[in-house]
């Protein structure tokens, strides 16, 4: 591996509303939490949040104090911990991160934000099977261990077509949350209401897709690893309009660099595709390593997941079963191969780099040939690399920097 130069990550201006914006909403959460003054519902990431919060429940998302944990690098502190009790290392280091963390009664929300000591207590737990049985797993650990209720989605996986068949399942079963979520929220459900926060979704997902979208231009301006980090509040803050502002915000700085030939990447000569988890320990590093190539990874799966077309607060069940079922992650191979060959085209890519990320095969798509598939039918080259989201000790630093350096030769081979 060659010496890698001093290099500086754009900064992105932003920044400084999101932190806000985040800060604000845990404090929220933490103070419903206390003093009961709304009820806390834990939803897995791609769960039905709109449903939730149109019933009048604080939306606390796991998944994402797992990438907190991972961010932070404090996950190998607490995957032993969840291993301890049977949680083995090979599962979703997502989950063994979170309930470890719990278990020894800490968590970086702490020490981000002062004055909060610890996650804040659910209500209920609300999971979608759309992406993987992990989140059942996960949240079936807390339901057990608080004794509060579970209720969730089960969604069929690595589907093609989404017939109407499948698509009335699902209805059928968001319909039948209402009730006991009625009953725990001590709210009825209105309609009206959950139209309201599909709409403001809705509005959330098409400006965070315009955001990825500016990354068309060339040069890009931002990375995959800036658009993690801004991916939170269409995580957390979807069905809100704080969200909304925040993309509107983020949106117009990005057409500015834009207008401006900006580029997130000074002399930007390569455009890559990341396919998979992010490495959360490794952003900034990777970040600046590949800066320092000139190269620049501008499009993925993992940040497209929070586009949802479908959300139509019109007809807000059938589109919410819709929108959560035709994600990337739940679809068959054909599906995918023809999804990034569609990013290939619109991000001018010239490479794609696949994260074999050891605990979640689900977002590990080079598992079944798929890399091997494209190289041939697209001509476009392909790089796997071993790691983890949060388990670094899956990671090998010094192996991955000297393939990717020989990727992006032979890209100039090329
Ligand atoms: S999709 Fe992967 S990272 Fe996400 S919860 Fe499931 S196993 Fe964990």
């Amino acid at each position: 591996m060659s010496e890698e130069k001093k290099v500086a990550i754009k900064k992105i201006q932003a920044t400084g509303q999101m932190r806000k914006i985040m800060a604000d909403y845990f404090y929220e959460l933490d103070a419903a939490a206390r003093d009961g003054s709304q009820k806390v519902a834990w939803c897995t990431s791609v769960g039905p949040a709109e449903l939730l919060l149109s019933l009048g429940f604080k939306v606390y998302y796991p998944e994402n104090h797992g990438a907190m944990l991972g961010a932070t690098r404090l996950s190998n502190d607490y995957i032993p911990v969840a291993n301890a009790i049977g949680y083995s290392p090979d599962i979703c280091s997502y989950l063994t991160s979170d309930i470890g963390a719990f278990i020894k009664k800490e968590t970086p929300l702490s020490k981000a934000y002062e004055g909060i000591e610890g996650v804040p207590k659910p209500d209920v737990l609300v999971f979608n099977t759309n992406q993987c049985r992990d989140v059942q797993d996960w949240l079936s650990w807390y339901s057990r261990e608080l004794n509060v209720p579970l209720m969730g989605i089960s969604t069929f996986r690595n589907i093609g077509e989404i017939t109407d068949d499948v698509l009335e399942g699902i209805v059928h079963q968001i319909k039948a949350l209402i009730p006991p979520l009625e009953k725990i929220s001590g709210n009825k459900f209105d309609i009206d209401k959950f139209r309201e926060s599909m709409a403001l979704s809705r509005s959330c997902t098409e400006l965070w897709k315009k955001v990825l979208e500016t990354n068309a231009a060339s040069p890009a301006p931002m990375s995959f690893f800036d658009a993690t980090i801004h991916m939170g509040p269409a995580v957390v803050l979807r069905g809100s309009e704080t969200a909304v502002q925040y993309y509107e915000l983020l949106l117009a700085e990005l057409e500015q660099r834009v207008k401006e030939g900006v580029g997130a990447v000074e002399g930007e000569k390569y455009r890559l595709y990341w396919e998979g988890m992010p490495i959360w320990g490794k952003l900034r590093d990777l970040s600046e390593f590949f800066i320092g190539l000139k190269t620049a990874v501008i499009a993925s799966t993992y940040c497209n997941s929070w586009i949802f077309a479908a959300f139509d607060p019109a007809d807000p069940f059938l589109s919410m079963a819709r929108a959560y079922t035709e994600i990337f992650i739940v679809r068959d191979e054909r599906f995918k191969e023809k999804y990034i060959e569609e990013m290939i085209r619109k991000f001018k890519l010239d490479g794609i780099l696949f994260h074999d990320s050891k605990t979640c095969p689900n977002n590990s798509n080079n598992r079944y040939g798929m890399p091997e598939r494209l190289e041939k039918r697209l001509n476009i080259p392909t790089l796997t690399i071993n790691g983890d989201l949060n388990d670094l000790r899956c990671y090998s630093e010094e192996q991955a920097k000297t393939n990717i350096e020989a990727f992006i030769e032979q890209l100039e081979a090329k």
